[in-house]
């Protein structure tokens, strides 16, 4: 009999499990255009609210796959190992984690996206470089894995183009939140892109996707069965995005401090984090026997960002795509500092909150066709933790456009908290699943 929308609708509806042929009848005619969007609507909420079975959403997920173009790495001579953020506030972590394992001996094949919301896209903060270059050929990709050992770039149309599809629709129909969806929509972009290995960072806190820790655990352990699913080595790590990572928000902002981090130098935090998701992707990678490396070795992170390994990659990363990694990068003409309510401890520097001030600066953008400010963002003084003393400067918002100020400072409102104890220690790495 054949297969009919309606049926499959009902049957999610209904608390049933989609069979195989229903789900690649349902991801190919979205795809296709011959089933409707107010079709595919019900079903991801029948899904939210239903949810799906380890089986179903494998196949769901191969099916996304299926629907594009998957890359063939196999010709660029080294490992091949990628990581993927559910997104926060100062989280550039790419930057630096891409040329830092190439310099280890891996292949990091970055495909990534732009920034929707309150956290920032890859690309944005990448293109305040000067003439820097996110759309490449998958023969440019090939190549410059094979020659520089890592690239991020702008995921081309022909990758899961169901995805796209859907991720549209769940935007303006409440039902981004689903795990499986989310899951199955990272996923499927991870495993076309062709990694052989993927590390995922999985935010928690007032920044991240999925604030509470038992939601994100759920997508982190959805997320690494997929991969296992499709041979594709998945390890997660659940790290805090209470508070901005490293003091830098904003995309040329953060494209400098994630030079600090090449250097050597850097943000603690943000040197943290970037250290432990690059131990676990040379680990995956084969490079260092099992588990994280140990120091002291050509494919020890720490040895690579130290000696000046990971800086000579990234110089080659952003040559390779146009850009000139010596240029000066745009500076806002307007700065206006956010004062210390009292003396005390810094208790709270809320990362959504900063995200959102930030955002309306000119660093984010509402929809995906407007253009963001390379130069807008918010510079963090103090860090939660931190002693000050009443009317210190805490934050630092940078703009084009003064006009912009007035929104940013009602998104920071109650964003920052000062007491006479030093707050309780937040763990930033979190747990680690595999
Ligand atoms: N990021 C994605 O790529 N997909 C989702 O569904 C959520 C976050």
């Amino acid at each position: 009999m054949a297969t009919h929308v309606l049926d499959v609708i009902r049957t999610k509806r209904d608390g049933g499990e989609l069979s195989d042929e229903q789900v690649r009848f349902f991801i190919e005619g979205y795809t296709a255009g011959t089933i409707a969007d107010e079709q595919a609507a019900a079903l991801c909420m029948a899904i939210l609210l239903r949810d799906m079975a380890p089986g179903e959403l494998a196949t769901w997920t191969q099916a996304m796959i299926d629907s594009g173009e998957r890359l063939d790495l196999s010709g660029v001579g080294r490992p091949t190992v990628d990581k993927h953020s559910t997104g926060g506030v100062g989280d550039k972590v790419s930057l630096p984690l891409a040329p830092l394992v190439a310099a280890c001996g891996a292949a990091v094949p970055q495909l990534s996206g732009r920034g929707l919301g309150h956290t920032g896209g890859t690309l944005d903060k990448l293109e305040a470089i000067p003439g820097w270059r996110a759309n490449l050929s998958t023969d440019e990709v090939v190549d410059q894995l094979r020659e520089v050992g890592a690239v991020i770039c702008a995921a081309s149309e022909t990758l899961c183009p169901a995805d796209r599809k859907l991720y549209a629709l769940r935007d303006v129909t409440a039902t981004v939140e689903a795990i499986p969806l989310i899951a199955s929509s990272i996923m499927s972009k991870k495993i076309a892109e062709g990694t052989a290995s993927l590390v995922l960072d999985v935010k928690i806190g007032s920044g991240a996707f999925l604030p509470e820790l038992d939601r994100a655990r759920r997508l982190a352990e959805t997320m690494v069965g997929l991969g296992r699913a499709e041979g594709v080595k998945t390890v997660a790590l659940i790290t805090d995005m209470e508070s901005p990572l490293g003091r830098a928000v904003g995309n040329g902002l953060e494209v400098t401090e994630a030079v600090e981090v090449l250097r050597g130098r850097g943000p603690a935090d943000l040197v943290e984090v970037t250290l432990a998701l690059a131990r676990e992707m040379v680990s995956l990678a084969g490079l260092a026997g099992s588990g994280p490396t140990a120091g002291g070795s050509a494919t020890d992170p720490a040895a690579a960002l130290a000696d000046g390994r990971a800086f000579a990659v990234w110089e080659a990363m952003i040559r390779a795509q146009g850009g000139d990694p010596g240029a000066p990068l745009p500076v806002a003409p307007i700065r206006h500092t956010v004062p210390a309510p009292a003396n005390g401890y810094l208790r709270r520097l809320d990362a959504r909150s900063v995200g959102e001030a930030v955002w309306r600066l000119g660093a984010g953008r509402a929809r995906k066709e407007h253009p963001v400010s390379p130069s807008a963002g918010a510079v963090c003084l103090r860090k939660r933790g931190d002693q000050v003393t009443a009317g210190e400067p805490i934050l630092e918002l940078h703009v084009d456009d003064g006009s912009h100020i007035p929104g940013a400072l009602a998104a920071l409102e109650g964003a920052i908290a000062v007491g006479p104890e030093p707050p309780d220690p937040r763990p930033l790495i979190v747990e680690r699943i595999s």
